[in-house]
């Protein structure tokens, strides 16, 4: 066997040591990773307002000023409506319903009245519904608009069947003047032979105030160039482990990696309270810091990054920003995301060039089995959102 000289076989040992020292740097930990999914979910769903979440926000916290940063927490008030278990009882059966948040807690009772085809506008403008329940399929066009337009029409309420499992949670997004609730097709698509059938809809639905908290992580005092972010809340029900305590790790571990390297010097890590009553953290963000808001190169949202939906990871949002990731290189598959429905929305809407790094609805959105996420996956992501950072900000 061969030997190399004393000298040469220092430097090769020195070489392998860096080499290794780099490639440790670069890292991300599927181990730590793993185990902050575990804390987050440890609480259970981490609803927005319960104590949970307060433990949630307090963990992050801890998390991030053991390697250095200076963390506030942003608080603000809001209010939405709970469903304390709405049900529909139509002829002799009683069916468990999710009321639509916007409803009013109303208890109606009619017959059912069939909305033909998609349930558009000119399906229901020329509809007498007076004092029916509206049966319509979601889709087409908003379900507010749906509920004003049969409301318009006389019904006292209303019941949208959707492709999504009983129990998936729905906002109308606005205030609805009659109530409503939602039923899968599975449980849903009777009611469309069932005309003139006696119906009794209790939406039991109340309205409360919800404390809610931004985490927010930085170093130094200058003005960010950056935020990357996502929502720490999920819905009742579901503990959120793809939805999000996927973004959420991976915004964290981002910061453990970046905490000594000039980056995080113009990077603002923000996680989000109230995303899924509405996008409150991140719209009270946005009015609350209009100046800085109009500083910033970039606001990087990941929401939904665990679950491999579509065989990539799909990013959306600005295009110059899009080509600063290096997917190539660091052998991601990187696709397309949809625009809207989380926080970097309202950094849009403000003006900030914006990417929204997401991998599509897996099969247990919303639900209690929304319980893993690969910590493979989050490595991969927090790599791309890395290399943009990297050359945005060098
Ligand atoms: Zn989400």
């Amino acid at each position: 066997m061969s030997q190399f000289p004393a000298s040469r076989f220092l430097t090769k040992a020195l070489l392998s040591a860096v080499f290794l020292l780099l490639a440790w740097a670069g890292a991300f930990s599927t181990e730590r990773m793993q185990s902050d999914l575990q804390a987050l979910q440890a609480q259970g769903p981490r609803v927005a307002g319960t104590p949970a979440l307060t433990a949630a926000g307090e963990y992050l916290a801890a998390e991030l000023r053991k390697v250095g940063y200076t963390v506030d927490f942003q608080p603000f008030t809001y209010s939405r409506t709970r469903d304390l278990g709405s049900s529909l009882q139509v002829g002799d059966t009683t069916l468990q319903v999710s009321s639509i948040a916007g409803s009013p807690g109303q208890r109606v009772e009619g017959p059912l009245a069939v909305v033909p085809g998609a349930g558009l506008a000119a399906d229901i403008a020329t509809l007498n519904l007076q004092g029916t329940i509206a049966v319509v399929r979601r889709g087409g066009i908003p379900g507010l608009e749906k509920a004003r337009l049969a409301a318009g029409r006389g019904a006292v309420g209303i019941i949208l069947v959707t492709e999504e499992p009983s129990g998936t949670r729905f906002t109308f997004g606005g205030s609805s003047p009659i109530p409503g609730v939602t039923l899968s097709r599975s449980d849903g698509d009777a009611l469309f032979n069932q005309t003139g059938t006696r119906a009794v809809l209790d939406a039991r639905i109340v309205t409360e105030e919800v404390q809610g908290r931004n985490v927010m992580a930085r170093r130094g005092s200058a003005s960010p160039l950056a935020i990357v972010g996502g929502h720490y809340d999920s819905v009742p029900g579901s503990p959120g482990a793809n939805d999000n305590a996927s973004g959420t790790v991976t915004v964290l571990e981002l910061a453990r990696q970046l905490a000594s390297s000039p980056i995080s010097e113009h990077t603002w890590f923000i996680f989000f309270d109230g995303e899924e009553d509405g996008l409150w953290g991140s719209r009270r963000f946005v009015e609350q810091n209009l100046e800085l808001v109009r500083g910033l190169k970039a606001m990087l949202n990941l929401d939904m990054v665990g679950v491999d939906v579509n065989g990539s990871l799909g990013i959306g949002g600005s295009g110059e920003l899009r080509a600063l990731a290096d997917c190539n290189a660091l052998q991601v598959a990187c696709g397309s995301a949809p625009g809207g429905g989380s926080d970097h929305v309202p950094f849009a809407q403000a003006g900030v060039p914006v990417l929204f790094f997401f991998r599509g609805l897996d099969p247990n959105y919303h639900l209690p089995t929304d319980t893993a996420a690969d910590p493979r996956l989050l490595s991969q992501t927090g790599q791309v959102v890395r290399s943009i950072l990297e050359r945005l900000l060098r």
